[in-house]
């Protein structure tokens, strides 16, 4: 043998396509936006998890999400891959880890010719006991989320803000306390920090939260007991909700539904709530500054972590963190992937606007 041959650059075999991130050599999309022959999907959000591929490899939990949420018949075979387990695809090494993001969430590792490339998905590192934890992956490249890349951002103690919750229930017992969690993580997330926390009564559950609430324990992750919130018994159910949790999705937190709750305390449980405004703007009386997003610190540490040379940033706001990048000398630059941002906290750049 001679002397190793060079590592390929990653423009060289990854191409932005109207579909998305393609693997050239792997012949397969990650996290397409469109419908493929091949796709690797990282997680079961929708804005990542598109209907209509031939074939979707992804964790069997993702699969899962995807067939609840999408329907059955939502992509034409479905190929589960354990974190850790290797799948050749051409020339390319395939594998998924944990990103700790929600329930089956994984980051897609790609090696090709001794060149290791790893896309983040969304990512979290602060601790969920609803999920794997995020692992760092040595690469030459690492593509990462930047949905709160901001120095402004900064997650809290989640516990802490969790304790909000049960606080709030002492010092208001006649009125039920409505937390906007978003469906697919959030949600169960909120549920298993309250067990952790020592609440043991029944969490009250709108509609839309019962069906992923129902995957993730069927997946082991235990939640308790959880009842509907208002299908009660002969319309029993608005003055026995006074001083219960109930959990539904943001969008329902001032609409009709939520008016058959007993003076409901509306809470909302969002990395944006970091920004005061938008409480405001969605009369939220108790703000959750708890994200399933990496924040500044978290991204940059797992920048470092990754020894990357190289980082591609994407999904959310590129500018702070690709210059972050350059005042460490890593190459960097943003990615411009579009149709992200349609689901749990990927909201459009201009909502961070107001955080600085
Ligand atoms: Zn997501
Ligand atoms: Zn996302």
């Amino acid at each position: 043998m001679g002397a190793r041959a060079p590592k390929p650059r990653p423009e060289t075999w990854l191409e932005v396509r109207p579909a998305g991130l393609f693997c050239r050599p792997g012949g397969f999309f990650v996290d397409p936006v469109r419908p493929v022959p091949l796709a690797v999907v990282s997680h079961g959000h929708a804005d990542h998890a598109r209907a209509g591929h031939a074939e979707v490899i992804a964790t069997a939990e993702t699969l899962a999400i995807m067939a609840a949420r999408l329907g059955a018949g939502c992509f034409g075979r479905g190929r589960a891959l354990a974190y850790g387990e290797a799948a050749q695809l051409g020339e390319v090494t395939l594998r998924l880890a944990p990103a700790g993001h929600v329930l089956g969430s994984a980051q897609v590792v790609m090696e090709h010719q001794g060149a290791r490339v790893v896309v983040s998905g969304d990512y979290k590192r602060q601790a969920d006991p609803t999920c794997a934890p995020f692992r760092p992956i040595p690469c030459d490249l690492f593509v990462t989320e930047a949905t709160f890349a901001l120095p402004v951002f900064r997650h809290p103690d989640p516990a802490r803000e969790v304790a909000k919750i049960l606080h709030a229930r002492q010092l208001f017992p006649g009125r039920a306390i409505l937390v906007g969690a978003y469906a697919l993580g959030k949600a169960q997330r909120l549920i298993a920090m309250l067990r952790a926390a020592g609440y043991d009564r029944p969490i009250r559950l709108h509609g839309a939260l019962e069906s992923m609430c129902a995957l993730y324990a069927r997946h082991g992750v235990s939640l308790g007991e959880l009842r509907p919130a208002t299908a009660g018994a002969r319309g029993q159910a608005r003055a026995e909700l006074a001083g219960e949790i109930v959990l539904a999705p943001p969008s329902a937190l001032n609409d009709p539904w939520s008016r058959r709750l007993p003076d409901p305390l509306t809470a909302l449980a969002s990395g944006w709530m970091r920004v005061r405004q938008r409480a405001r703007q969605r009369g939220v009386e108790l703000p959750l500054v708890i994200s399933d997003h990496a924040d500044w610190d978290e991204l940059t540490a797992t920048i470092g972590a990754t020894g990357a040379g190289e980082v591609w940033v994407t999904h959310g706001q590129e500018d702070a963190l690709v210059h972050w990048c350059r005042s460490k000398g890593l190459a960097a630059q943003p990615l411009d992937l579009v149709g992200y941002g349609e689901e749990d906290e990927d909201e459009p750049a201009a909502s961070a606007e107001a955080a600085s």
